[in-house]
């Protein structure tokens, strides 16, 4: 849940001391910049700078505040300690594809939503390479073609399937190939889970899952031993051939 700002300057948001939500306090006075600052359609002429303390375990914390003169209606531009929203991983998903998650989360957690979206769409690719999906001949080439075939496969759901395209193979192109956009938090937020539910589907049952990969022929028998005894060995890089469009 992200930072909330309450009447009186108070901050409730989650603190990493205390491992849970906690208010904010301010504490002593604040840096006030007379301007001109925009949020969406909205327009503020202060930025305020507060310090804060957790009611907890007395720890410091950090707003920007945009208001015009009052808390109400103000619009908290980020609090610090951020806020991460983690999900939980199969403890069997590989360490580099799990780590390319967390980086995602870490880029939402300050608000970096286009990054975000990229490596949403990055774990997910990873995760269809590392099981199996990659370029063969002129086939599954684009991160398009391997979700269409790992649903084909029935490992992911024809639900999964359009979710996989609509919220995070789209959303990562808009960003790495359109035109500049604002990137929502509710976009992100659907990237985030859907990403994780792919996951889920590739490594929560991952005995039965590598059985029918290797059925399908999508991995071979040398793979599932391999993974049963260390971690993959996929290295996350683009072995697409450089160049290659995004569809
Ligand atoms: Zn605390």
């Amino acid at each position: 849940m992200k930072p909330e700002l309450r009447d009186g300057g108070t901050i409730t948001a989650y603190c990493p001391d205390c491992e849970g939500r906690t208010n904010f306090t301010p504490v002593g006075a604040k840096i006030e910049i007379e301007g001109r600052f925009g949020h969406f359609n909205s327009t503020y002429h202060q930025l305020w700078y507060s310090l804060h303390q957790c009611v907890g375990c007395k720890r410091g914390g950090l707003s920007a505040i945009f208001t015009n003169g009052g808390y109400q209606s103000a619009y908290l531009r980020f609090f610090y300690p951020f806020f991460r929203e983690t999900l939980a991983l199969p403890s069997s998903v590989p360490k580099d594809i799990e780590a390319e998650f967390r980086e995602a989360e870490r880029c939402a957690s300050f608000g970096a939503n286009r990054a975000a979206s990229a490596m949403f769409r990055s774990a997910l690719e990873k995760t269809l390479k590392a099981n199996g999906y990659v370029r063969q001949g002129g086939k599954l080439r684009d991160l398009e073609s391997k979700i269409d075939e790992a649903a084909n496969d029935g490992i992911i759901t024809d639900a999964r399937r359009r979710r996989a395209h609509e919220e995070v193979r789209v959303l990562g192109n808009d960003v790495l190939h359109d035109e500049w956009r604002e990137v929502k938090d509710e976009e992100v937020e659907l990237a985030h889970l859907y990403t994780q539910r792919i996951l889920e589907d590739f490594y929560d049952d991952r005995e039965t899952v590598v059985k029918k990969l290797i059925e399908l022929g999508r991995l071979t028998k040398k793979d599932g031993d391999n993974e049963t005894s260390s971690s993959i060995t996929d290295t996350g890089y683009d072995d697409d051939g450089r160049g290659a469009s995004h569809p």
